[in-house]
């Protein structure tokens, strides 16, 4: 079994209130990549430049993410964010996005990334996104993020994209303004409308919730003292995610398999906002996964007792 991403494969220029980073390895696929390969085998789709070296592929081959979709195109330049963020985490400003090698990337899959288990569609251009999707015809479960810059620039694009997929992921703020409905439980029925069956609504530091065909899910972030960038967390709650459904060959994607998902989303995305990029998650071990999710589970858990109430 194995899990296809598509997204962006970056470097990242971030600032936040606890120190910054000029240049380091992000995107989209990355973060997802990172986060699933602790669950099952995940193939990386996207294009890099000159710029993009071996010490880059190192950090994927040694969690054992496949780097044979990355295409490496001569004389280009790897895709480029920066991004700055005040006090509060959950607003952040873009300050520059160069597409470089993704201007004119026509992706091609290899047998292997082709007949993955599950594909992610990353955030980034929506029709990379559905040339993905199109090639990806196996795929037992197909999830989808975005953000602002494509509902803005290619809506009826990403919604088209959005209509082959089982499952959209997005920030409640871009939720409520792809769909034009201030009101999580109506844009999710919008959603349906057009196809996926599955909304997740990523919240920050506020967590994330679940609209399912079976019913309702929200889960806090995890209580952590200490965060210092939150750039790639809904990426790394996507890997966590699909990686447990991954895990989860031939089980029914029922409500209670896509909580427990949640779950493990909720974890990956706590450890990578505890240091900046992706510094955290390559030297992670399962058993601090494992300890992570528990102590959710018990932090989310309440013991029910009516009291008598009054008239
Ligand atoms: P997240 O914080 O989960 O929204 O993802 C952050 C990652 O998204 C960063 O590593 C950026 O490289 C990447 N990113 C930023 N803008 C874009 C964009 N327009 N398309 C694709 N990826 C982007």
């Amino acid at each position: 079994m194995s899990i296809t991403v598509v997204g962006s494969i970056a470097f990242d220029a971030v600032r936040t209130p606890f120190g910054a980073r000029d240049r380091m390895l992000g995107g989209s696929a990355i973060h997802f990549s990172l986060a699933a390969s602790f669950f099952d085998v995940v193939h990386v789709v996207g294009p890099v430049g000159d710029d993009f070296d071996q010490a880059q592929y190192e950090v994927l081959r040694r969690r054992g993410v496949r780097t044979e979709d990355i295409e490496h195109v001569p004389g280009g330049r790897t895709f480029f964010w920066r991004g700055e963020y005040g006090w509060d985490l959950n607003e952040r400003q873009t300050l520059e996005t160069e597409l470089g090698v993704f201007a004119d990337f026509l992706p091609k899959l290899s047998e292997a990334s082709a007949s993955a288990d599950l594909l992610f569609l990353a955030n980034i251009q929506p029709d990379l996104q559905r040339a993905v999707r199109e090639q990806c015809r196996e795929a037992r479960f197909v999830a989808l993020d975005s953000m602002n810059l494509w509902i803005e620039t290619a809506r009826s694009s990403l919604i088209e994209t959005i209509s082959g997929v089982d499952c959209l992921m997005l920030n409640d703020s871009e939720l409520r303004e792809l769909t034009q409905e201030p009101n999580l439980v109506r844009a999710a029925r919008k959603v349906k409308e057009w196809g996926p069956r599955i909304v997740v609504a990523k919240q920050g530091q506020y967590g994330a919730a679940l609209v399912s065909e079976e019913g309702f899910f929200a889960l806090p972030a995890f209580p952590l003292e200490t965060v210092v960038d939150p750039t790639g967390a809904g990426d790394c709650f996507a890997g966590g995610f699909m990686g447990y459904i991954a895990a989860h060959p031939g089980a029914e994607l029922d409500h209670s398999l896509l909580t427990r998902a949640m779950a493990y989303g909720t974890a990956m995305a706590s450890f990578n906002v505890e240091e900046f990029g992706v510094e955290r998650l390559p030297g992670l071990s399962t058993e601090e996964i494992a300890e992570r999710v528990a102590r959710l589970h018990q932090i989310t858990q309440f013991s029910e007792q009516p009291v008598a109430l009054r008239a």
